[in-house]
């Protein structure tokens, strides 16, 4: 996807603070963080949402959700974090193209969403 933003990033047009890179997924660190260390992980493969992604991207993902926690513990996360993917406009999702937020810090980050 050539207007993608996360495409743009994942080829290098865009600047980011690199976290990690192999031939299949990308990690940087969040350009607005919400807590003291934020980063996402994405597949290199433009996939819009986790709404949109099939068979195909078994592999993939599986290797994002695997390589979490040691790119957490070198961002010092070793006391746990937090994992997030937002999906589609119920779950405000910003960005199409997949990702996965890492978000942690020294403080427990209290409970996931604000009750009503
Ligand atoms: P989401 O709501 O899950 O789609 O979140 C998209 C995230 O991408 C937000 O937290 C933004 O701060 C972040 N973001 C947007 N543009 C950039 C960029 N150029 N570099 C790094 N992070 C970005
Ligand atoms: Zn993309």
């Amino acid at each position: 996807m050539s207007d993608c933003i996360f495409c743009k990033i994942v080829r290098g047009e865009i600047p980011s603070k690199k976290v990690y890179e192999d031939e299949d997924i990308f990690a940087f660190h969040d350009i607005n963080p919400i807590a003291p260390v934020h980063f996402m992980i994405v597949p290199k493969v433009h996939v819009a949402s986790l709404y949109d992604a099939g068979p195909d991207h078994q592999a993939v993902l599986g290797k994002i959700l695997a390589k979490a926690g040691e790119l957490a513990r070198g961002q010092g996360l070793a006391d746990g974090f937090r994992t997030i993917i937002n999906t589609g406009r119920i779950g405000h999702q910003e960005v199409y193209h997949l990702h996965v937020h890492i978000l942690g810090g020294p403080e427990p980050l209290g409970s996931m969403l604000k009750r009503k």
